[in-house]
């Protein structure tokens, strides 16, 4: 049986046509290689910031629908001219959006999960030898309503199309090389890595590593999807591997350090200490579809009895969250609510800090050597994170990822073979 290959390419590999051009070559050689081939593109380059944007200056709070319609049309222009780049080189291929094909999600603006994706229509064209161009990004309810998955779902398109397919494999070309230590752009220093495990792909990226979306990842590992970051400009090279973390030699305790610098954090004061108040709190963010990040809830106080709980979420939710938390105010008794968005939350994140012990002194050390003050402090089996001031943020992570010999001229972090995947 043939293989299915997804190839995703975002907008900077699609932000004119020559790059168009450039893209429908790289498909058809993977076609070439005797392939079944599906492809998802993002919009083109800045689009969907431009859109935004105009949505913004007609409206402070644009509705969720209409904003999908908007954003969704994004995607649509760079399916079409993909598909006729590839019928230009001489081959067949057919460009379907989201509503075509029928990647169905939860009703959800702007955010929407997907729930199924109709095959039917993929597997017949694959079959009669053609290249699929897929629009990312977008959806249809099962009532026919238009969605879109959040800011860099395309990926998550990808992977979802790649799991319904059973796919071979999952390769998202990007303008980096690969997964790095850290961000090269704010650390030189930093190294590719060759291969890194769904789970510590996560939690980076969870903690600002904006190199994939934070869903595609796991979708990957839920439908173990192989899945390939790899330059689409270099493409002989093979960048990093994603891969269920049983594969995998680990050496080192830290794979990457992370920052986001997109956090703003939230403390509720002075809450009663009776049960049931933190349910209230996190539901009613529940029902905005607020993701809550870090959650700290202070000891209850003596006299008052009451706590204090702190919480962070992604800056862009801080409206919502700001109005949510002022309508439930007098329902949940409390005091002040102080919002801080000048804050970021630093990490670092590897499989091989379980059972390691100190790990986390020698990070909290490194912040205290800096003068670094920490605000709050997370953790999982494989990820630390210390939400510090803004200003601090980059000198915390250029100072983690040398002290947990991350930079270049160490040996990899990870060693062995590529697999043949
Ligand atoms: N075009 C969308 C965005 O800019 C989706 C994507 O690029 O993945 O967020
Ligand atoms: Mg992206």
């Amino acid at each position: 049986m043939r293989k299915v290959i997804v190839q995703k390419f975002g907008g900077t590999s699609v932000a004119d046509t020559e790059k168009i051009k450039n893209v429908a070559k790289t498909v058809i050689k993977e076609k070439e290689n005797g392939n079944d081939v599906v492809v998802v593109v993002s919009a083109m380059g800045h689009t969907t910031d431009y859109l935004v944007k105009m949505a913004k200056d007609l409206s402070p709070d644009p509705s969720g629908r209409e904003m999908d319609m908007l954003l969704s049309t994004g995607e649509g222009v760079s399916i079409a001219l993909l598909a006729m780049a590839i019928q230009a080189q001489g081959y067949e291929a057919v460009s379907f959006n989201a509503m075509q094909i029928g990647i169905i999600t939860e009703n959800v603006h702007s955010k929407a999960r997907i729930i199924d994706i109709k095959t039917d229509k993929l597997k017949k064209n694959l079959k009669e030898g053609k290249i699929i161009v897929v629009a990312g990004f977008q959806g249809v309810t099962e009532d026919g309503e238009i969605t879109t998955l959040g800011r860099g779902g395309s990926d998550t398109s990808a992977v979802a199309l790649a799991a319904a397919l059973n796919a071979e494999r999952c390769d998202i070309y990007t303008d980096v090389e690969g997964v790095y230590t850290t961000d090269p752009r704010i650390v030189p220093k930093a190294t590719r890595l060759d291969e890194i495990s769904y789970e510590e792909m996560l939690e980076l990226a969870h903690a600002g590593a904006n190199v994939l979306h934070p869903r595609s990842v796991e979708t990957a590992k839920q439908f173990n999807v192989p899945l390939r970051v790899r330059s689409s400009f270099k493409t002989e090279n093979l960048g990093t591997l994603i891969l269920g973390v049983d594969k995998m030699e680990i050496y080192k305790p830290v794979t990457g350090v992370a920052s986001d610098l997109s956090q703003a954090r939230i403390v509720v004061c002075d809450v009663p200490d009776t049960p049931g108040q933190a349910a209230k709190l996190f539901s009613s963010l529940a029902k905005e579809h607020i993701s809550v990040d870090m959650i700290i809830q202070s000891y209850a106080r003596k006299v008052s009895n009451t706590n204090d709980i702190a919480f962070t979420i992604d800056s862009s939710d801080l409206d919502k969250t700001i109005k949510t938390l002022d309508s439930l105010k007098k329902d949940l008794n409390c005091g002040d609510i102080q919002v801080n968005d000048n804050i970021a939350k630093v990490s670092i994140v590897g499989a091989g800090m379980i059972d390691r012990p100190g790990i986390a002194s020698t990070m909290f050390q490194t912040l205290a050597d800096l003068g670094v003050n920490i605000k709050m402090i997370s953790t999982s089996e494989i990820k630390i994170s210390c939400l510090v001031d803004k200003d601090d943020a980059e000198r915390a992570l250029k100072a983690l990822h040398k002290v947990f010999e991350l930079e270049g001229d160490e040996t990899a972090v990870v060693k062995g073979d590529l697999p043949d995947v």
